[in-house]
């Protein structure tokens, strides 16, 4: 089978082709990928920025973490009624064996292995994984939407990081996948929600097919001068990962505001500390969701197929797939989907 890997620490990825996998071991299932989608940690690992160091004793490894699938066989301590079932996978697999997890706490867990990062993903057209990790999709849900399910799951952590009410005005940074998600679901939650970005034309115009109105493109304005008007804030989610927006932005915030970092960010920031201590702000990460937060997100997309999808700029088959790394790179795309049932 054709499998995108990740061959060697440095810049690039690599097309191989490979045995099927052999038969799941105890507790996992091996999945027939229909559809995976391109991230932009996908981005950064083929580009080899800094933070992917741990992935290297991985490889040769496939990449491809957000997918949807049917179980096509099952590990020897599974029932094969299993078989046929169509599911999403949680990426991130816990040890199992640290302390945290050993004390019920998997938050906190130390041993993380992510798939399609320090294990075979799903850029391929068969990926083995625990079946602890897969959330069975609704008959109704199309596989493509189903895709979105772990880039959402990080929306809505972000989304419930930053405490978004109704009627709040929220300030999205970064009209990206994931700042993209998070508008969708801020404005679910009752909020007002402005979206900035710059040089973003595509990925805003796919905001305003959706229903978006406040969508700012800075390329032919200050940051400053096309956010003020809209200002101040209740709340700003950032998801852009340029460091330099949160101290510009941070004074459109209201007074006990809260702002939230999404966005993976290749420097450190500098931030007006004693501005934030006056107007009494904080500012929060938020990261991955808890496994619990899943089966809502599958929800929410089933319930909004068609919204979801006009956020799927490009679909592609896997041989194509370099074609959607390099429409995610130069931001022209929303969200690339790979559709690999079928790949030889
Ligand atoms: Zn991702
Ligand atoms: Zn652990």
């Amino acid at each position: 089978m054709l499998a995108l890997q990740k061959t060697r620490p440095g810049a690039g990825v690599e097309f191989r082709v490979l045995d099927e996998p052999a038969p799941p071991p105890a507790g996992e299932v091996l999945i027939r990928v229909h559809c995976a989608g391109i991230c932009g940690t996908d981005l950064h690992i083929a580009e080899w920025t800094p933070g992917y160091e741990a992935m290297e004793s991985a490889m040769p490894v496939t990449l491809g973490h957000e997918l949807s699938g049917h179980i096509e066989k099952v590990g020897p301590d599974l029932d094969e009624s299993l078989i046929g079932t169509r599911v999403t996978v949680r990426p991130s697999i816990t040890c199992g064996q640290c302390a945290a997890c050993l004390a019920d706490d998997d938050d906190n867990c130390t041993g993380r292995k992510g798939i399609g990062i320090g294990r075979n993903g799903a850029f391929a057209a068969l990926v083995s994984v625990p079946h602890a990790n897969c959330h069975k999709l609704p008959d109704s849900l199309a596989m493509d939407v189903a895709a979105l399910t772990e880039p959402m799951t990080v929306c809505a952590e972000a989304v419930a990081t930053a405490e978004i009410r109704a009627c709040q005005t929220v300030l999205v940074i970064g009209p990206g996948f994931i700042g993209q998600g998070i508008a969708v679901l801020a404005r679910e939650k009752g909020a007002r929600v402005v979206v900035v970005g710059r040089d973003d034309e595509p990925r805003l115009a796919a905001l305003r097919t959706i229903g978006f109105e406040h969508l700012i493109d800075t390329r032919d304005t200050t940051l400053e001068q096309a956010v003020a008007p809209l200002a101040p804030f209740d709340a700003i989610i950032e998801a852009a990962g340029v460091p330099a927006l949160v101290n510009a932005t941070l004074p459109f915030l209201k007074k006990r505001g809260l702002f939230t970092i999404v966005g993976i960010h290749p420097r450190p920031a500098e931030i007006d500390l004693t501005r934030l201590v006056r107007m009494h702000q904080q500012i929060r990460g938020s990261y991955r969701a808890p496994a619990e937060n899943w089966d809502d997100v599958i929800a929410f997309l089933d319930a909004h197929q068609e919204m979801m999808r006009a956020l799927i700029s490009h679909r592609l088959p896997l041989g194509d797939a370099l074609l959607g790394f390099k429409a995610a790179h130069d931001r022209t795309a929303s969200k690339v989907i790979l559709q690999i049932e079928g790949q030889p």
